[in-house]
């Protein structure tokens, strides 16, 4: 099923972000952590890809079994900067042999350690979107950043790049994570004004531990609101109190996208299916489940 036909639903629904394994031998435990969340029956389910193209076997492996064993539509993330054209259609063409329908079609991170663009490589993901538009029926997504990513140095100039990403053929985008909601309805607002109309679908990140929160902003610079922050001080230190209270923030932010309009929620649960779990049944009567 096509995501696009998922987001014309008019009432709330959450999809779950699982990451395949770097190793062949953690293949089995993200596995089984990626079977209990599509128990849950997210209304789909993403699978991340390796900048570096090491994991996308499992990318492909993992979408396709969520798909046909959960019925439970897949999204595969597919990068572009650090693999050749040929590459990149190769696993094109085995998405569309394993009958995935849906591709968030991404840039990825400038490796450090090349020039870039090397040749024959792509440069940036609006020539990733023609690519997939010209080789098959796919539902594409794409990504956004309310704060703007962190190679711009304007949000206008983002934005202006994100209306020429959607323009070359996106049906909708997922934002990348943040943790004051008002960031979303500004950029929200600043993007409809530029003409950017697909669904925009907000990302969730629960954090369930200090340790992420240092990594969060180092890659992305994600502003941390006062809330927040004092939240991380005082349960930093303690593992179970610091998830709990992750959960219920995650699920605060959730409960004020559904209140202002917005009926679909990506949720990053990060092959933690706990915390799937426990921000669902947080919002069991919301969604019906
Ligand atoms: P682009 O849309 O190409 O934008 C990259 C930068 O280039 C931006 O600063 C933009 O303003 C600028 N730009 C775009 N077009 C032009 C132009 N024509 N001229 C000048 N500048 C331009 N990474 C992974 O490795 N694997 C994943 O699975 C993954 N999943 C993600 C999922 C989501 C929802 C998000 C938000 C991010 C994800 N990322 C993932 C990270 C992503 O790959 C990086 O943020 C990357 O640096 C940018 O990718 P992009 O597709 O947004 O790039």
């Amino acid at each position: 099923m096509k995501i696009s036909d998922i987001l014309v639903e008019k009432t709330p629904h959450l999809s779950f972000e699982v990451f395949p394994p770097k190793t062949d031998a953690a293949y089995e435990g993200v596995l089984k952590a990626t079977e209990a969340i599509a128990e849950l029956k997210p209304s789909y389910m993403s699978v991340t890809y390796g900048a570096g193209g090491g994991t996308s076997k499992n990318t492909v492996k993992i979408a396709s079994h969520i798909k046909d064993k959960y019925n439970v539509p897949s999204l595969a993330h597919l990068t572009c900067v650090s693999s050749t054209k040929e590459e990149v259609h190769q696993v094109i063409d085995q998405l569309k042999a394993s009958g995935i329908e849906n591709i968030l079609a991404l840039r990825g991170d400038i490796p450090q350690e090349s020039e870039f663009p090397l040749p024959n490589h792509y440069q940036y993901a609006y020539e990733l979107i023609e690519d997939i538009k010209s080789q098959g029926d796919f539902c594409i997504g794409a990504a956004c950043y309310p704060e703007g990513h962190v190679e711009s140095e304007h949000k206008k100039d983002d934005i202006a790049h994100l209306k020429q990403k959607v323009d070359c053929g996106v049906d909708f985008l997922t934002t990348q994570m943040f943790f004051d909601n008002n960031i979303l309805y500004n950029f929200l607002y600043r993007a409809r004004e530029k003409g950017v109309t697909v669904p925009v679908i907000p990302g969730i990140m629960p954090v369930t531990n200090a340790n992420q929160v240092k990594r969060i902003l180092s890659m992305s610079g994600t502003n941390l609101p006062e809330r927040f922050k004092a939240i991380v001080d005082r349960f930093g230190d303690n593992p179970k109190a610091m998830q709990q209270a992750g959960i219920a923030y995650a699920t605060d932010q959730i409960i004020d996208l559904f209140a202002n309009g917005i009926n679909h929620v990506h949720v990053y649960s990060m092959n933690k299916p706990e915390v799937a779990a426990a921000i669902q049944a947080n919002l069991s009567e919301i969604l019906n489940k």
